[in-house]
C-alpha cells in the first residue's frame, strides 16, 4: 500500500487540494490502528438500505422485464456512453431484428451498422457480434455463466461482466460504472479521482464484500440510485436518499464538489472538408476503412483541411468526377472522445456517377447505409432545404 501512496502521490503532486485529503482517506481506508471511520462497515450497510428503497419502486425500463442474460448484455453495451431514454428504441428494435444470439452472430454489418445507427462509438456493435459468434462456437449460442468465461468475450469489461453476472445469474460481481463511482465518492467522501483505474478496483473490491444474495437487485439498486437520487451534473437530492443516514458526503456537506475528476488531456482538433456529391438524385458514399475511427461504416467522401471552393472543384475532377455547381457550404463540427473534426460541407453538383463510389438514392440511404452522427448532420442539412 506504502508503494500505491508513493505512486499516487507522485503522479498528483500538482493537482492541488484534494490530495491531503487523499492521503487522510488512504490512512483512514488502510491503517487499521488509526481508523477514524470505518468505511467498510459503511458498505456493510450499504444493501439492508438500498434493496427495500429499490423493492419500494423504480424506473420501468424495457431490459428490466427478464433475467435474460442477451437481453441484459445487449442492454449494458447500448447503455455505455448513452443515456436511458435515447437507448430504449434502439433496444426494442435491436431485439426486434435479431431477437437471439445466433441471428446476431449470421447477420451482415450493413444491418448491425443501421441498427446502431445514431447511437455512436460504433465498435460497441462490431464487438456484439463478434462476441456472439463467439458464443455460437464455444457454447454452442447458449450464454457463458461464469464470470471469467463473461469477461473473457470481446468487448466486455470488468462493467458489464459484472452487471451480467450479477443480474443475470446473482452472482455477487459488483458492475462498478460511473453513477456506482459517485455514489461511492460521495457515500464514503472518497476524493480519489473517479476516473483512475486504480479507484475503480478498489470501489469493486470493497463492494465485492458486501454483495448480499439478491445481487441483481442490488447491483440494478446501486446503479438506479446514481441515475436518480444522487445523479450526475447536478446537487444529490439528500431528502430523497435512502442511505443519507450513513453517508459522509451529505454529513460533511461535501457531497456537491464530489465526485472528483483527474484533469483531462485537451482534445485535438482537426479541418476536414466533406464533400456531398450528387448527381440527378442520386448520392456519393464510400466505405470508411475497416480499422480505425468509425471502421466500417459509410461517409460521404472527405479529406483533410479547409478547402476552398476552387479547390473543392480541382479535388472533385482529382476524384474522377464533372463537377457542376457548388450549391451551397457550412460548417459543424463533431466532437469524438479524443479528436474534434471542424467539418466544411461543400454540396457539390456533378455531371455524372463517376468515380469508385457507391451512389445511392435518398430511400437507399435511408434504409441501408449507417451515416454516423458526423456524416449525418450533413445528410438532414440536405433533406431539410
Ligand atoms: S445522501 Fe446525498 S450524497 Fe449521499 S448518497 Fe444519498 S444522495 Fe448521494
Amino acid at each position: 500500500m506504502q508503494a500505491f501512496f508513493d505512486k499516487f502521490t507522485k503522479k498528483y503532486s500538482n493537482t492541488g487540494g484534494w490530495l491531503d485529503r487523499g492521503f487522510r482517506y488512504i490512512v483512514n481506508y488502510t491503517q487499521k490502528g488509526d481508523i477514524l471511520v470505518d468505511y467498510d462497515k459503511i458498505l456493510e450497510r450499504l444493501p439492508g438500505l438500498l434493496l427495500p428503497w429499490y423493492g419500494q419502486g423504480h424506473r420501468q425500463l424495457p431490459w428490466r422485464a427478464d433475467r435474460e442474460p442477451y437481453h441484459i448484455w445487449l442492454s449494458e453495451v447500448m447503455l455505455q456512453q448513452t443515456r436511458v431514454e435515447a437507448v430504449r428504441d434502439y433496444y426494442t428494435r435491436f431485439l426486434a431484428a435479431l431477437p437471439d444470439i445466433p441471428a446476431l452472430a449470421g447477420c451482415d454489418d450493413d444491418t448491425l451498422h443501421k441498427l446502431w445507427e445514431g447511437l455512436g462509438y460504433y465498435s460497441r456493435a462490431r464487438n456484439l457480434k463478434k462476441a456472439a459468434q463467439v458464443i455460437v462456437e464455444r457454447w454452442g449460442g447458449e450464454f457463458p455463466e461464469t464470470y471469467e468465461d463473461v469477461l473473457s468475450l470481446p468487448g466486455i469489461g470488468a462493467y458489464t461482466a459484472g452487471a451480467i453476472c450479477s443480474i443475470a445469474y446473482d452472482l455477487p460481481t459488483p458492475a462498478v460504472d460511473g453513477n456506482v463511482l459517485r455514489v461511492t465518492s460521495r457515500l464514503l467522501d472518497d476524493p480519489a479521482p473517479i476516473d483512475l483505474p486504480e479507484t475503480k478496483k478498489r470501489v469493486g473490491e470493497a463492494l465485492g464484500k458486501v454483495y448480499p444474495k439478491q445481487a441483481g437487485d442490488f447491483s440494478q439498486a446501486l446503479i438506479e440510485l446514481g441515475a436518480t437520487v444522487c445523479g450526475p451534473n447536478r446537487a444529490p437530492d439528500c431528502g430523497r436518499c435512502p442511505c443519507r443516514e450513513i453517508c459522509l458526503g451529505y454529513q460533511n456537506g461535501t457531497a456537491r464538489q464530489l465526485p472528483v475528476k483527474a484533469p483531462k488531456r485537451q482534445r485535438r482538433e482537426e479541418d476536414r472538408t466533406v464533400l456531398i456529391l450528387s448527381c440527378g438524385g442520386r448520392y456519393a458514399l464510400e466505405k470508411r476503412p475497416q480499422r480505425g475511427l468509425l471502421a466500417g461504416l459509410w461517409q460521404f467522401p472527405n479529406t483533410q483541411g479547409h478547402l476552398d471552393t476552387a479547390q473543392a472543384l480541382a479535388y472533385a475532377q482529382a476524384l474522377g468526377l464533372r463537377p457542376r455547381e457548388v450549391r451551397r457550404e457550412i460548417f459543424r463540427k463533431h466532437i469524438f472522445t479524443h479528436i474534434q473534426w471542424n467539418m466544411k460541407g461543400v454540396y457539390l453538383e456533378v455531371g455524372e456517377t463517376a468515380g469508385s463510389f457507391c451512389w445511392f438514392t435518398a430511400e437507399q440511404i435511408r434504409r441501408q447505409a449507417a451515416l454516423p452522427t458526423a456524416f449525418r448532420q450533413f445528410w438532414e442539412e440536405e433533406r431539410d432545404v
